[in-house]
């Protein structure tokens, strides 16, 4: 069966005067899917979901929100979306409920018991009476997705929804968020630059650095990927890689950017990688096998794109 897109956007490009935030983004998210946008700080993550969310507007390229392609469609798509984007507005004063019954007003939507509802799910409802600003991080967290749940949104678009919470405010945001998908089957796209947590979630990523989506993978794909290797360093990169494919015919190896060599695939003969080095007077600095994770692929395929940059 054909999957639904949700979200697909074509050469998305967002520049703030000089600085590109963002170059050419081809991104798709299907219905259902949870996609993890990873990113270090500065890579344009925000800046993709501003665009989303009507914040910002694209300096060129174009996108499809919820089938919707037009600015007055984007108006209507945008209702059925909700979205944590920096932290939202709360008035300090106000309770959790009296915060959320505001913006109910505000955005219109009808029901009174949707904040309780709403606080329910999100488990506030206890802490419901609670001022703002005598929240923990961790429930004004919950706030912000209650916020972005009122209305039934079918598309969630969270920045750094973990960002700042304690291990047990992740697991919660976590199981509220997975909760939402498996329940309801809301779609979501959440950034971070904190790759674990993301990994226990997502089933889809896009790799963003230095404003341009450097690879698209799903977490089926990623985990196929994940295999141990072999990581050696060496005095001297050029005459082991030489030896390397002279002597032992390997083919299967990555000299990383950082000069760290990857001997990927089946490793059975283990003493060879190192007597090659030793026997031909090559200093043996680092020998080890490694797995990888999601932390280091995504280093892997950014310390490729610096490489790549550098060959130009
Ligand atoms: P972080 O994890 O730090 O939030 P990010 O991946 O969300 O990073 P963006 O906030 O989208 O990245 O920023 C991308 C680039 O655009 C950065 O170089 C940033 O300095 C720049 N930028 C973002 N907003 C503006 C703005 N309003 N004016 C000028 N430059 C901006």
């Amino acid at each position: 069966m054909k999957k639904e897109i949700v979200i697909r956007t074509h050469k998305l490009t967002k520049s703030y005067g000089n600085t590109i935030a963002l170059q050419n983004a081809d991104i798709t998210i299907c219905k259902g899917e949870i996609y993890g946008l990873v990113g270090n700080n500065g890579a344009g993550k925000t800046t993709f979901l501003k665009m989303l969310a009507g914040e910002i507007v694209p300096t060129s390229g174009e996108f499809t929100l919820l089938g919707e392609n037009t600015q007055k469609g984007y108006l209507k798509a945008r209702k059925r979306m909700g979205a944590i984007i920096e932290n939202p507005a709360f008035f300090p004063g106000m309770s959790a409920k009296q915060n959320l019954e505001y913006y109910r007003i505000q955005r219109g939507i009808p029901g009174k018991e949707v904040v309780e509802q709403t606080l329910e799910c999100v488990g506030l409802t206890e802490a419901k009476n609670k001022k703002f600003k005598n929240m923990s991080l961790g429930m004004k967290q919950r706030l912000g997705l209650g916020l972005a749940l009122m209305g039934e949104p079918e598309l969630l678009v969270l920045d750094e929804p973990i960002n700042g919470l304690d291990p047990s405010g992740i697991i919660e945001i976590r199981n509220l968020l997975l909760k939402l998908n498996q329940e309801k089957g809301v779609t979501m796209i959440i950034s971070s630059h904190i790759l674990a947590e993301l990994s226990n979630i997502a089933t889809q990523y896009g790799f963003l650095s230095k404003g341009k989506v450097v690879e698209q993978i799903s977490a089926e794909e990623l985990k196929e990927k994940s295999r141990d290797y072999l990581e050696i360093r060496v005095t001297d990169i050029e005459k082991y890689v030489s030896l390397l494919e002279s002597k032992m015919e390997c083919k299967n190896y990555k000299v990383m950017a950082d000069g760290s060599i990857h001997i990927l695939g089946k490793i059975d003969k283990l003493t060879e990688y190192s007597a090659l080095a030793v026997n031909h007077e090559i200093g043996l600095l680092f020998f080890g096998m490694k797995e990888v994770n999601l932390e280091n692929y995504y280093m892997e395929i950014i310390g490729e794109t610096v490489e790549a940059e550098g060959d130009k």
